[in-house]
């Protein structure tokens, strides 16, 4: 069996594998020429998950065993596990990680290709692989996958509907410097994923400070704002951010960016003809932290098994259901809820006083598995505004 995916990221690097090892023949084509470019994801992820992934140690650039919450007053509460909780990604060595894998695993890999469906139909899709500069080449495959992110290149160009009235797409826009600090500098945002909470920060986001190897830090800001939510510059909000921490003398190594995005309850479809969609395309990264790197993964295991087994869209659609069950919708409803609202005082105090209930009685495994795992049960009626 045959088939092209367009974009090579977690997922569509994960499913080539996957597919190749089975003893298909695969296309991997991505319009960045090296896999370096536009590292733009952060990479924090639990410890447990890096190793499900089997993620080799030279793409862990730093482990965290704790999680520091600043509050909308500049308040800081951490909380401190035994053991390590999780690992930031050097997010360009993982990227060239499974690059290198795919070659290795007999995946056709095309850098610098852009893929643009031409034609789509029940048993078969014609595309169009575009070079920087050069003629294109027209290709005809058995099987098409949208990995492109969060921006469903292929899926919009096939005219599916990406979402709907009653399930809207939400969509983030993150931006992130990479810094080089010295000891004295990364002491306070060490061996811990930091978080910055509440409208003084950045209305409907968060900032957050994680630690990199080598006495990097990575600093972002993600705004997740409402269709007619303020729309102020991200980038002032992140360098008001490096000033308060006196971060802004640092050298900055990279900044990138992009979009984080998904349906709270994924009732869209994940394909079309011989058309899949897959990860962020698919709507599988999760809102409430932004992340998505591991559900990219896990999704792409998902469309493998379906594909080699010959399944239709729909058992596709329901693999994913089960995957991405109901605490799936919980989580994705308290993304909506919190940073949709998070514009006033009173949602800054609702901020406050969950960061200090969360700080009187969770430790900090109670929050991985409720940033991670979405065991909302214990905290329930705190939650419970959040969910209106
Ligand atoms: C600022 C920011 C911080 C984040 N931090 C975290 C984090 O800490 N932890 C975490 O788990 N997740 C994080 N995420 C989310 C995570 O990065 C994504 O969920 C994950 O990368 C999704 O993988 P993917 O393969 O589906 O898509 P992507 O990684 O977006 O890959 C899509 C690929 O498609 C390519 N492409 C685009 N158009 C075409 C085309 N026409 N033809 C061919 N290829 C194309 C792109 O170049 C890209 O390489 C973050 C996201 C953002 C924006």
């Amino acid at each position: 069996m045959q088939a092209l995916i367009a974009g090579a990221g977690p997922a569509g690097c994960h499913l080539a594998i996957r597919l190749a090892r089975s003893g298909w023949r695969v296309t991997l084509a991505d319009p960045l020429p090296d896999p370096r470019r536009n590292a733009y994801s952060s990479g924090a992820l639990p410890l447990r998950d890096v190793n499900r992934l089997c993620i080799p140690q030279a793409c862990r650039s730093a482990h965290w065993w704790g999680w520091q919450l600043l509050n909308p007053a500049g308040v800081e509460h951490q909380w401190w596990s035994d053991d390590a909780l999780g690992v930031v990604l050097d997010f360009a060595a993982f990227r060239s990680w499974l690059w290198g894998e795919a070659v290795q695993a007999g995946v056709e890999l095309l850098p610098g290709r852009r893929v643009r469906l031409q034609r789509l139909d029940a048993d078969s899709a014609v595309v169009r692989i575009q070079a920087n500069g050069e003629a294109s080449e027209e290709r005809v495959c058995a099987h098409l996958v949208d990995a492109t992110g969060a921006r469903r290149v292929l899926l919009r160009q096939a005219g599916v509907e990406v979402d709907s009235p009653e399930d809207p797409l939400l969509s983030g826009e993150g931006s992130e410097w990479l810094l080089q600090g010295n000891d004295r500098t990364t002491a306070r945002w060490r061996d811990r994923l930091s978080f910055m909470l509440g409208s003084q920060w950045i209305p409907h986001g968060y900032g957050w400070v994680f630690p990199m190897g080598d006495h990097q830090l990575k600093v972002g800001i993600c705004r997740l704002a409402p269709p007619t939510g303020s729309r102020a510059s991200i980038n002032t909000a992140l360098k008001r951010l490096l000033n308060r921490f006196g971060l802004d003398q640092l050298p900055v190594l990279d900044r990138h960016g992009g979009l984080v995005s998904s349906t709270v309850n994924r009732r869209e479809t994940s394909g079309s003809g011989v058309l899949r969609a897959v990860g962020d395309s698919a709507s599988t990264a999760n809102l409430l932290g932004g992340e998505g790197i591991r559900h990219a993964m896990d999704s792409a295991d998902v469309l493998a098994e379906c594909l080699v087994s010959g399944a239709t869209l729909q058992d596709y659609q329901l693999s994913l259901k089960r995957l991405f069950n109901w605490r799936w919708g919980v989580s994705n409803r308290l993304a909506r809820r919190t940073w949709w609202g998070l514009n006033n005082n009173s949602a800054d105090e609702r901020i406050d006083r969950l960061i200090s209930g969360l700080s009187e009685q969770a430790s900090a495994e109670d929050l991985s598995e409720l940033l991670f795992n979405y065991r909302f049960e214990r905290y329930g009626w705190r939650l419970l505004p959040y969910l209106r």
